[in-house]
């Protein structure tokens, strides 16, 4: 896509990591002027403004937002994707945990898109991407909290998309399945047997491997660019097949 995103400004949230790194890194390959608001900046692409910013934190997600908007001269694209995992049943996970993944990865979206939105409604070509997950739909095992969350941003995505459209925002999320991330390699922790959970995950996949970031960049970049002008209220999995074949 390159040239694609000439003049226009992007920041992405968890953009230091994984599929944030790989969505800053591809916009700014594209022609975008990009910010990465992260809890910790380093490993965010070269060429990218810094911001640091904890998106459960409302005046700091505010502040680094305008920060961003002013450094980069206007802000056309928001792709929220920072995000943390949870692996557990209902009788697993507390209440401390159900309380903080939420907070990150729903609220945690609407508080950047709230601070966003002034920046967004004078874009000739604004766009948001949330970064959902197979996981909103599929009913993956040991996932309820980190599934719920994602329920959440897809219901999120359609009610912002019918609320903004009128501003001539649009709003679409992307539904990665099992993507090679440090956030993976996170989870994989999380399980008794480590290395049985990732060859399990490898099977999992229709076309037999993970998915990579790029895969999901690209995606991400399709729905933030004007090549997707009429396409809003939308969830696009990049998922190697898992969902449905
Ligand atoms: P990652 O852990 O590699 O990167 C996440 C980034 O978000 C990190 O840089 C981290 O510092 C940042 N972050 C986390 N909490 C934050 C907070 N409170 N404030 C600011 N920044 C914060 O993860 P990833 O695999 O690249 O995942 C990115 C997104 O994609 C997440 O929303 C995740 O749910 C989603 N996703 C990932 C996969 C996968 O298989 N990796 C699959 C589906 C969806």
């Amino acid at each position: 896509m390159s040239g694609a995103f000439d003049g226009l400004a992007a920041i992405v949230t968890g953009g230091a990591s994984g599929i944030g790194a790989a969505t800053a890194t591809a916009l700014l390959a594209a022609g975008a002027r990009v910010a990465v608001l992260d809890r910790s900046t380093e490993g965010a692409p070269e060429g990218a403004v810094l911001v640091t910013a904890d998106v459960t934190d409302r005046a700091s997600v505010q502040q680094a937002v305008d920060t961003a908007g002013e450094a980069l001269g206007g802000l056309d694209i928001v792709v929220n994707n920072a995000g943390i995992s949870a692996v557990g049943t209902v009788e697993q996970n507390d209440d401390e945990q159900w309380a903080r993944v939420l907070d990150v990865n729903v609220v945690g979206m609407a508080r950047v898109s709230a601070a966003a939105l002034p920046w967004l409604r004078r874009s000739e070509h604004a766009a948001i991407v949330n970064l959902c997950s197979i996981a909103a739909l599929n009913g993956l095992p040991d996932r309820a909290l980190y599934s719920a969350s994602k329920g959440a941003v897809l219901a999120l995505t359609f009610a912002m998309a019918t609320d903004h459209v009128a501003d001539g925002v649009r709003v679409n999320a992307v539904s990665p399945g099992t993507v090679a991330t440090p956030f993976v390699e996170r989870m994989l922790q999380g399980f008794d047997d480590p290395v049985a959970e990732r060859a399990a995950l490898d099977a999992r996949q229709a076309t037999g491997r993970m998915v990579t970031p790029d895969e999901v960049a690209q995606a991400i970049l399709y729905l933030a660019s004007p090549l997707s002008a009429s396409t809003t209220g939308t969830a696009l999995e990049v998922d190697g097949g898992v969902t449905h074949l």
